[in-house]
């Protein structure tokens, strides 16, 4: 596990909250609604059948009773017949799902009107006609007198024609109709025509009442209730109306909710289901299926948008979480199993009873692990570009490390290489000898010096700060340029305008500044050019100025003056030796004494380098 601040775990956190924003955003939209849909219907066929007892029967107008007693509408004496043959095996109710509004012969109708008289409750079918606007196909009134209730026959397939939930009310003009299989349930329940008691989100059966069994059922969705259906096509028993025609299955019927229909594939009377492969579901199933929900009380509530809102927020922070604190094997075995949990959850809640939206869950995953692994990616490319750089810069030092040494070894080898083959006298052994020693000695001070820039810089070192007298340093620096300004015939001048101060600095370091932004002054300007050092006090500043009449600087060449490895482009072309090194090391001894380095500098006319130091104590003043 990694170990974060707050502040590198920010940008994670603020990915998530916009993933989660974006996710809801794109949740709403109608193709996650169909993706989420799509997850529902396959979260019925994991689940597989409910076991589909209570009592549920369905007559079925099928096939083979259409081919024996010809086609739709079914002849109303044989209607009449079935009906009578029904309730002489005495079910517990009767639902018809057929509709009744038109009259047939006076015959056939009065023998269909005496056969629902019969001792059974019977729920007849109603519908909004198709075309007009709000006209109910109410049954015959003669057919109408006997039933214990009309009930609607709607289905309300979604967009992608699948059937999951049912309008338990339907409103059409004046009047309001409850489902089919809702009536039915209502009679099983409380065998009576007492009004269902109506709250914003249930409905409620008044034996059930106060607190029993409450549809879930809101009003603002027209009573939207999802069905849970107890498995595919023919789950519930289902008995050819031709069989309940020959008196062969009178027996099975005793007792039962009795649902008598169109199950004929011809009829056109199917709906697709989530069950559905192909072929769809007669609609008297469907009613079957409402049924047999409301009377296990098995409802499948869908989830508040609240709470969708909530898990979409967590799932994403989570993500992000993981994402921001674990790496390698376990990023990977972390991810997989939010992964599972985002998938497996919406199931488990399914089987449960609630309905939530998986792909709008799914969505906050994938955008969050998206963007914050976008975002890690440029992270981890933003470090190697840097730690590349740092390679490269180390690798520059060495070479210019290795440059420097080179030539006081040279002078080493070169004497020490004379002493061994020729005999030479005393003196001649003693100049070799002495220039051994300060030669080795430099190149010493060369190593000292710059790992010491290096160790300051990493901030791993302190100044060996002692109280240093300006002038002496000063032209100690100059006079040991003199030498390289002379072989290019450039005049040196040392001025100190009468103030000594003393400050408190690390000598080495300071001279190395002083002597770098000289000895640049010297390598850059032309031949025939003067370079002056002026040393003057400012209120609580001592300025050191090395102001040259060489090729000065454009103002970008000034901005980037200070910059590791960076050479003017004159520089660059000319066979001036140089790194590039310099200016930033002696900015960087200028900041770490409080102080700073500063540049003005015209092209053609010069430049001028300022090392400002804070005074530590004013020993003369005139
Ligand atoms: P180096 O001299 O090794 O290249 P520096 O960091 O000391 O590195 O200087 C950086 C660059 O600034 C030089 O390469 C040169 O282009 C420019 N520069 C420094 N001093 C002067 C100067 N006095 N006049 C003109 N250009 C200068």
């Amino acid at each position: 596990m990694r170990t974060k601040h707050w502040q590198e775990q920010f940008p994670y956190l603020l990915l998530a909250f916009f993933s989660a924003l974006l996710s809801l955003f794109l949740g709403w939209t109608a193709y996650a609604e169909r993706i989420n849909n799509n997850f529902y219907d396959l979260y019925f066929r994991q689940r597989g059948p409910r076991p589909s007892g209570h009592g549920i029967v369905i007559v079925a107008i099928d096939d083979a009773a259409l081919a024996r007693y010809g086609a739709l509408p079914l002849n109303r004496s044989l209607l009449a017949q079935a009906i009578r043959k029904i309730q002489q095996a005495q079910p517990r109710l009767l639902a018809v799902d057929l509709l009744l509004a038109e009259p047939s012969t006076a015959v056939a109708d009065q023998e269909l009107a005496e056969a629902l008289a019969g001792p059974r409750p019977i729920v007849l079918a109603t519908a909004l006609e198709a075309t007009g606007e709000a006209r109910w196909l109410n049954p015959l009134p003669e057919f109408a007198r006997h039933a214990a209730a009309l009930g609607h026959a709607h289905a309300d397939p979604d967009a992608d024609g699948v059937n999951r939930s049912v309008l338990l009310a339907k409103q059409g003009g004046q009047q309001r109709y409850w489902a089919l299989a809702l009536e039915c349930f209502r009679i099983f329940r409380a065998d009576s025509s007492q009004p269902f008691l109506e709250t914003d989100d249930a409905l409620v059966v008044p034996a059930d009442s106060p607190a029993g069994n409450q549809i879930p059922a809101p009003r603002r969705s027209q009573r939207a209730l999802l069905i849970n259906y107890a498995g595919g096509n023919e789950t519930f028993p289902q008995i050819s109306l031709a069989t309940i025609l020959n008196n062969s299955a009178g027996s099975q019927l005793q007792g039962k909710i009795v649902f008598l229909g169109v199950t004929a594939q011809g009829a056109g009377d199917r709906l697709f289901t989530p069950y559905s492969a192909g072929i769809g579901m007669a609609g008297v199933e469907i009613h079957a299926n409402i049924l047999h929900t409301l009377l296990t009380g098995a409802y499948l509530r869908p989830a508040s948008y609240a709470a969708a809102s909530l898990s979409v927020l967590l799932i994403s922070i989570l993500t992000a979480l993981a994402l921001a604190w674990f790496q390698g094997r376990w990023l990977i075995l972390l991810l997989a199993g939010l992964g599972i949990a985002v998938l497996g959850v919406p199931y488990g809640l399914f089987r449960a009873g609630i309905a939530l939206p998986a792909f709008s869950l799914l969505l906050p995953f994938g955008t969050t692990v998206l963007f914050c692994g976008a975002y890690q990616l440029l992270l981890v490319r933003r470090k190697w570009t840097e730690s590349e750089g740092k390679r490269e810069r180390s690798r520059r030092q060495f070479e210019m490390a290795a440059h420097e040494i080179r030539t006081p070894l040279t002078a080493i080898q070169g004497s020490s290489e004379v002493l061994r083959r020729y005999n030479l006298d005393d003196s001649k052994r003693e100049q070799m000898i002495r220039l051994i020693h300060e030669e080795s000695q430099r190149l010493g001070n060369l190593v000292e010096r710059f790992l010491r820039v290096e160790r300051l810089s990493a901030g791993e070192m302190e100044l060996q700060r002692v109280p240093v007298d300006l002038p002496p340093l000063l032209s100690g620096v100059v006079e040991r340029l003199r030498p390289a300004a002379e072989r290019r015939a450039i005049r040196l001048a040392c001025e100190n305008n009468g103030t000594v101060a003393k400050v408190l600095a690390d000598r080495e370091l300071l001279e190395f500044a002083v002597s770098n932004l000289l000895t640049n002054a010297v390598k850059y300007c032309p031949s025939g050019s003067s370079v002056k050092l002026v040393l003057e006090r400012h209120g609580k500043q001592m300025q050191v100025h090395v102001i040259d009449n060489g090729p000065g600087l454009t103002p970008e060449e000034r901005r980037r003056i200070f910059d590791r490895f960076y050479r003017t482009e004159a520089a660059e072309r000319s066979d001036v030796p140089g790194f590039g090194l310099g200016l930033s090391i002696a900015r960087e001894i200028a900041l770490h004494h409080g102080g700073e380095l500063q540049v003005e500098s015209t092209p053609g006319v010069g430049s001028r380098f300022t090392i400002c130091l804070p005074i530590a104590t004013v020993v003369n003043s005139s």
